[in-house]
Formats: structure tokens, C-alpha cells, sequence
């Protein structure tokens, strides 16, 4: 069944996603019977807006296949008008009722971002666009006395939510109506394992540490 609420989205993102920590993938929805069942059309459950890290393929992390998730990407998972015009064709067009924003450790966007503010230089080309929107995050981390990498991180991952939902009416009011929520998450690369940072609205969504047997039974509420 595929999910149609935040809280189903998000329950299964986070079954997949203890699939994969504890080496058990299912692989779901990745045969050739379901490739020619999506070929007419497709209704993902979550967008992820993840950064372009190698290391970090969605339907990898959160074991899916074809036709599940709808990704964009892009270093630091920075928000521009391309970015938001993706996520609002989910949401408005496909009914898409999760979107996530999927950011990791040992980013080097970010990395990039503090070396570029610690010296005061900017890097040559469309990098400096990169360092530009991501530096606000840091500036914020910094203005809240965080200065350790982890919750710089998780500070970037916020704004990035507050973020989209400040420049997307489109996408606030999808919210608003209790049609979409919009989850930050931050993802370990050595240990595989997403948790929540941010989340709105803040309420309807299940625990995240919720293991993947029990996603079935919160569902069935
Ligand atoms: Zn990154």
C-alpha cells in the first residue's frame, strides 16, 4: 500500500531506513513487474530535497524502488527557485504529502561554507553561489553560540525547512491544510541511520525511533 498521509510517509521511510542499518533490505518495488506498472504514471510518497553526496542515494538509505520517492538534490541540499518549482510539482501535481530534507555529516558543503566564512574568500565560479546559501546557516549557528560540526548541521537542516517553507506559499499552505508536513533529517554515514531534527507541523508525526515492526500497527490508527 502506498502511503497518502505525512505520518504513514514518514513511518515508512523510517522501516526502510532500519532495513537498511541492520543489513536486512527488502528491495521493494525494483523488479521488472513494477518498473512496467509505474510506466504510466507515478505517486511517490516522499520528496526528499537530500544533498548530492555520494553516499547518501535515497532509495538506497531508505530501501525503496521505482516510483516511490521523488529526489532533489543538490551539495548542502540548498534551496534555489529550481529546487522549490521540483518540490511544489510533487506536492500540487503528484500529491505527494511528505517532504524531507535530508542532510549528513561530513558535508563538504558545509565544510566548503566555513572555510570560505573563516578566511573571508569566496570560491571561484558557481561554488560561490553554493558557500552564499549555505553561510546563513552558519551565521545563525554561530549567533547561537553551536560551533561543533554535528549541530551546525542540524542548525543548516532547520533553516533549510524553515527555509522552503518561508519562500513556497505553495508549499506552506499544503502544510497549513494538513495535506503535506515537511521533515529535517540528518543521516550518519557510518552507522546509516537518519533521525529527525525538525519538523512541521510537530505534532501528528510517529517517534522516529519506532522499530520497523511497529510502523504496521501505527498505521492501522
Ligand atoms: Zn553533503
Amino acid at each position: 500500500m502506498t502511503p497518502n498521509t505525512p505520518d504513514q510517509a514518514l513511518a515508512e521511510l523510517y522501516a526502510g531506513n532500519r532495513r537498511f542499518v541492520t543489513g536486512v533490505p527488502h528491495h521493494p518495488n525494483q523488479d521488472a513487474g513494477h518498473r512496467t506498472a509505474v510506466a504510466d504514471g507515478q505517486h511517490p510518497f516522499a520528496v526528499i530535497v537530500g544533498c548530492s553526496d555520494s553516499r547518501l542515494a535515497a532509495e538506497i538509505i531508505f530501501d525503496r524502488g521505482l516510483g516511490d520517492l521523488f529526489v532533489v538534490r543538490t551539495a548542502g541540499h540548498t534551496v534555489g527557485p529550481e529546487v522549490l518549482g521540483s518540490v511544489e510539482y510533487a506536492v500540487t501535481v503528484l500529491g505527494t504529502p511528505l517532504v524531507v530534507v535530508l542532510g549528513h555529516d561530513s558535508c563538504g558543503a558545509i565544510q566548503a561554507a566555513r572555510d570560505s566564512v573563516s578566511t573571508g574568500t569566496s570560491p571561484a565560479g558557481h561554488l560561490g553561489a553554493l558557500v552564499d546559501a549555505v553561510a546563513p546557516s552558519l551565521l545563525r549557528a554561530a549567533r547561537d553560540g553551536i560551533v561543533d560540526a554535528d549541530g551546525i548541521l542540524d542548525v543548516h537542516i532547520a533553516q533549510t525547512v524553515e527555509h522552503m517553507l518561508a519562500r513556497s506559499s505553495v508549499l506552506a499552505d499544503r502544510v497549513a491544510a494538513g495535506d503535506c508536513a515537511v521533515v529535517g533529517m540528518s543521516y550518519r554515514l557510518a552507522k546509516g541511520e537518519v533521525r529527525t531534527v525538525a519538523q512541521v507541523p510537530d505534532h501528528p508525526l510517529p517517534a522516529p525511533a519506532a522499530p520497523a515492526d511497529a510502523a504496521p500497527a501505527a498505521l492501522a490508527g
